[in-house]
This record gives C-alpha cells, structure tokens and sequence, in this order.
C-alpha cells in the first residue's frame, strides 16, 4: 500500500504478475511468489510470525508502516483461507472455493492508475481493507493459472516432514514438492523403499535365538 499526495492510502499491487515501469521506478508484481511466501512465514499459530509476513509485504512493494493490530487479525484471516484453499486437490472444489472469495469481498475488476503508474488492474473494491486486498488479489492470479493450465500449478509439499507450500507459475511441467532439495529427498526416500521391499530377508538376529 502506498500513501498518496492527499493522505489516502492506495494499494499499488495489481492482480497479475505484471512489470510496472512509471516515472517512480519499476515494480515487479508477483501475487503468486508473494502468496507462497506468506504462506510458508505464517504458521497456523500465526501470531508469533507477524514481523516475518509484514517483512514479505514490504519486500513486495506494499507500504506496511501502518499496520495494526485490526490489520494483521484481518491478514492471518485471510491467509487462513487460502491455506485452506491450496489444500484442495480436487481442480473444480478449488475453482469453487475462488468463485466464493471472488462473491465474498465483491471483487470488481476495475483499472487503476496511481502514483504515477500506467493502467493496472484491481479487483478488490476501492477502501478495501488488507484481508481483502490480499483474498481478492490472490484468488484473480490463482484463477488465471487456472484458465491458463487447466489444473492447479500449486499445493502442499509431499516430501515427508515438510509443510511448506508452493505456488508455481505452471512452467516445468506438475509439481508436488516445494523445493528441489524435498523433491530429491522424496526421490530418494521412495528408491529406498523400494529396495527395502525387494530386498531377501535379513538372516535371523541372535535376539531371541538360545544358544
Ligand atoms: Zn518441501
């Protein structure tokens, strides 16, 4: 969010992944890159973790000084949501679940020029608070991943022991893991599994042999 001349806040954040060059700078956005990451810096309990999302904000061009108590209840909320909403395998729940939000914080595309910027799109309503900025602008960019390749390019990892989640861009083909390094455990995990089960039994131990 970012402060205009006249004292009213104003998000800067579009809806697409989208480079932004105006006379202020260039802004990258990347509402999928910036949903995993606070998803995988917001634990459950997300109390404890509220610096580290207010830090992704700010790494994400969002003008995070203001934020207050109201404001990070409304965020751990949404982010609530959308957790829940990653879990779903099923494409056609998922793409229920995101008409729902859509419903929810009556998500109105509209384009917008500020602060210098040239024309992007918003669909959170204007005055929206950040939950609502946050549900809104994440479930347009899982929507358009959805058109675009016709299954979900996110989820949890499946690697054992791991919880983090991913969003993909969909490049690169299905993904289930939330890194290289789980994918390659898991790949290693399974090979082991494997020649444990075609391996001849171990000779008998002498635990519980008499001798
Ligand atoms: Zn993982």
């Amino acid at each position: 969010m970012r402060v205009e001349a006249g004292g009213q806040p104003k998000r800067v954040t579009p809806s697409f992944e989208s480079t932004l060059q105006y006379a202020g700078g260039v802004d990258r956005i990347r509402p999928l890159n910036r949903l995993e990451a606070l998803l995988n810096v917001a634990a459950p309990d997300g109390q404890a973790r509220w610096p580290a999302i207010v830090a992704v904000l700010r790494e994400h061009g969002e003008q995070v000084d203001h934020l207050g108590p109201a404001q990070e209840k409304e965020l751990l909320g949404a982010l609530d949501r959308l957790r829940a909403l990653l879990r779903i395998e099923d494409i056609d729940l998922a793409a229920e679940h995101i008409n729902r939000i859509f419903d929810d914080v009556a998500a109105r595309p509209r384009l917008s020029k500020h602060d210098g910027t040239p024309w992007h799109v918003h669909v959170d309503p204007e005055g929206a608070g950040w939950g609502t900025w946050l549900l809104a602008s994440s479930a347009l960019a899982l929507a358009a991943a959805i058109q675009e390749h016709g299954r979900r390019t996110w989820g949890q990892c499946e690697a054992e022991s791991c919880e983090r989640y991913y969003v993909g861009d969909g490049r690169g083909g299905e993904r289930h893991y939330c890194s290289a390094r789980c994918a390659s455990r898991a790949r290693v995990a399974r090979h082991r599994g494997r020649a444990r089960n075609t391996a001849p039994a171990p000779p008998p131990g002498r635990g519980g042999v008499r001798t």
